[in-house]
């Protein structure tokens, strides 16, 4: 009896307030894709990535403007949909902030994005003749296309390749359309994903197909995926993601980067 009433004692004590601030997870999942991405070399002292709130899928979480390896806990941020830190007390943010907040903003389905430079993939996206295309079965979803967005288009002459306004951000997403990825010219790459771990997993497995492909080009015709192999291959493979997440996890964790 005395147990009983203890035990409910200490439930009416200790209710679970929500206070419409993101998971403790969240954040922990975020400042580790910062790490994989740099460790993995999709990402260097530039680039960035983002998740969607969990609580409130008006905001995403988004570090301060700083190298991806040296990002904390206590250096992610929260962002509205127009690219907008929430905290009036905000440091310096990321100039291409607008990348994310107009993936978020197009696309309902978009829970995670990647930026990067990857010096691998920006060959495909200035040679018109050719195509990032699938070349083995961990490139597979390369197989739905990859737009390449033309900046001139958008910015007009003269302008510094970055996204620095929600006008070009929305340009950029509107390119994107429905793929998971799209080539920026001279420029990089963005890849969105319905969560944070397929986001990362797709840029590490995008850089290593442009680089094989880069690598069978020079060798002579290349025989890719076709459409149903790559739909097939990223069902399995995609099927596998923690496995390579929980080893680049512990890879980027013995850089002895802090959390
Ligand atoms: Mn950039």
């Amino acid at each position: 009896m005395a147990k009983a009433t203890r035990s409910n004692q200490r439930k009416v004590s200790t209710p679970k307030r929500d206070t419409g601030a993101p998971s403790k997870d969240l954040i922990r999942d975020l400042v580790t894709a910062n790490h994989i991405l740099f460790q993995q070399g999709v990402l260097d002292g530039f680039g960035h990535v983002s998740v969607r709130h969990d609580k409130d899928p008006t905001k995403f979480l988004l570090a301060r403007n700083m190298a991806p390896a040296l990002v904390t806990a206590a250096d992610i941020l929260i962002f509205d949909l127009d690219g907008r830190p929430v905290s009036s007390k905000a440091p310096s943010v990321y100039l291409e902030r607008f990348i994310h907040s107009e993936a978020y903003k197009a696309r309902g389905d978009v829970q995670a994005v990647v930026h990067s430079h990857s010096k691998a993939v920006i060959p495909f996206g200035v040679v018109p003749e050719v195509s990032l295309q699938p070349i083995f079965h961990m490139g597979a979803f390369l197989g739905e296309g990859c737009p390449i967005f033309e900046i001139r288009d958008a910015g007009g002459p003269g302008c510094d390749l970055l996204i620095r306004s929600a006008e070009l951000g929305a340009s950029l997403a509107r390119d994107l359309g429905s793929h998971s990825a799209i080539l920026m010219r001279g420029h990089g790459a963005t890849i969105v994903a319905d969560a944070l771990k397929r986001a990362v997993f797709r840029s590490v497995y995008m850089q290593m197909n442009a680089e094989l492909q880069t690598t069978a080009l020079g060798l002579g015709r290349v025989n890719y995926l076709t459409t149903e192999e790559a739909r097939a291959a990223t069902a399995t493979v995609e099927g596998q993601i923690q496995r390579a997440w929980d080893m680049w996890e512990i890879m980027s964790r013995n850089l002895g980067f802090r959390k």
